[in-house]
């Protein structure tokens, strides 16, 4: 088991100054800090949203042997013609190959995947002949390769299946499945914690007294991380107080990742920046030019590992200690807020360390349905609804509507001094 040494870096005094600094800056300098988790084979059970680690190769064609596509008879289709008599010979269902050879004037039952007997070359469909004994009389003229599925006509032999850094979708695992694979090398497993700051937060499920609300970021960010491939390891609400908060954050940063909800901001009870940086995190991000969420803050923190028995590994093991990094993220309290800048900063850091290639939201074009202007001083993340590729923002677009977030579907970003018309087309990003 290992532990996380406490021995934290000595706090730096120096007043450091943080400028705004755009989105395309922060993304780049959040990437350039994160870097891939190391990877692991995983049951395929277990695959789903997971990222290859390397790319896969087809061991097998598919289909893997020439196949009946009908229950019916496999027949000699250049033998065959409407109104033609034919012997059934034989029964091939699905399953192991019986090794029935079939010649001129004759026919075996076959049903639908089973391996085509030795000498035929189309199925003719249960339905276009009949039965009359042992045989068959033919309804329908036939031609060589009907209902034959060929070996390899959907996939050939060592054809990429999969490559490095794709996610596993249900359909991969299936084709995986399908090539005898029963376990796939993906990207490193991401241990997330979630920290809910504040003293107004209330768990869902108890009381509110006046002036509390229910602690919905929590929820939030688990369902995002979720939605990413990560299942929080640990999500708790702390008080707006030092110890409460100071507590959290060690427990938290055992974790890969860290990601605190409020107390980002410049109140005198947003105490996290400080906490972090007393704590010994390296800050080195805070604020960025979008709306909502420009007090989003970024940093890590960088301890050595040591197994449970031991202070400091180095001497008393012998064992070169490694190096644990947790990267932490502080959003803004505000539900929307969160939500925005979770999806542009910390979903493609921790996709990069799953190993994932691609890290942007999908965005399709759509038509706006009415004109809009940002004449503030950041780039502006509308909210909206994507439907019949048209783009309608949808409900109070400030931090905290968390109900018109929750009926959008599609975000719309819109530059500083930009202006769109009614029927303009614009990409949108998607999430759901
Ligand atoms: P803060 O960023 O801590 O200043 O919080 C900004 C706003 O977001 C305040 O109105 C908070 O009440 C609200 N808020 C903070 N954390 C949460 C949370 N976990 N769930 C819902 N609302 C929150
Ligand atoms: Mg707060």
């Amino acid at each position: 088991m290992l532990t996380i040494s406490w021995e934290l870096p000595i706090a730096d005094c120096q007043l450091i100054r943080f400028d705004v600094i755009s989105e395309e800056e922060a993304r780049k300098r959040i990437l350039e800090k994160v870097s891939t988790l190391e990877e692991r084979a995983v049951p395929l059970a277990v695959a789903l949203d997971c990222f290859a680690a390397r790319d896969y190769f087809a061991r097998l064609p598919l289909p893997a042997f020439d196949n009946s596509a009908m229950d019916g008879y496999a027949v000699v289709g250049s033998s065959c013609e409407k109104g033609g008599r034919l012997r059934v010979i034989g029964e091939q269902p699905a399953g192991p190959d019986r090794n029935l050879h079939v010649g001129d004037g004759e026919a075996v039952r076959i049903f639908t995947g089973a391996p085509l007997p030795r000498g035929t070359d189309a199925i003719v469909m249960q339905e276009d002949v009949t039965r009359d004994g042992g045989d068959i009389s033919l309804n329908v003229n036939v031609g060589a390769g009907e209902f034959v599925r060929r070996r390899g006509c959907d996939l050939a032999e060592g054809q990429m299946i999969l490559a490095r850094g794709e996610r596993i979708r249900p359909a991969t695992v299936a084709l995986l499945a399908s090539q005898g694979f029963d376990d796939v090398i993906v990207g490193g497993k991401t241990n997330a914690a979630v920290i809910s700051t504040g003293d107004e937060l209330v768990k869902p499920g108890e009381e509110l007294q006046a002036g509390q609300i229910y602690d919905s970021n929590s929820a939030l960010l688990s369902a995002l991380l979720q939605r990413c491939g990560v299942s929080a390891t640990a999500v708790e609400h702390c008080r707006d107080d030092r110890q409460s908060l100071d507590d959290a954050i060690k427990r938290g940063i055992k974790n890969h990742v860290l990601i605190i909800s409020g107390g980002v901001s410049v109140g005198e009870h947003d105490l996290v920046k400080e906490a972090l940086r007393e704590l010994g995190a390296k800050i080195e991000i805070w604020r960025v030019a979008v709306k909502p969420g420009k007090p989003f803050l970024f940093g890590w923190f960088e301890s050595e590992t040591v197994d449970s028995a031991g202070e400091t590994p180095a001497g008393s093991t012998g064992t070169i200690p490694a190096l644990h990094k947790c990267f932490v993220f502080g959003l803004p309290g505000n539900p929307v807020s969160a939500f925005v800048t979770f999806l542009q900063f910390v979903r493609p850091a921790v996709l990069r360390m799953m190993g994932a290639t691609n890290l942007d939201l999908p965005q399709v074009p759509a038509k706006l349905a009415v004109g809009l202007t940002n004449d503030g001083d950041r780039p502006h993340y509308i909210r909206g609804r994507l439907e019949h590729e048209k783009f309608t923002p949808i409900g109070r677009q400030e931090s905290h509507a968390l109900f018109g977030l929750s009926q959008a579907n599609a975000l719309l970003r819109i530059d500083v001094g930009e202006s769109l018309k009614a029927d303009e087309i614009v990409d949108v990003q998607i999430w759901d």
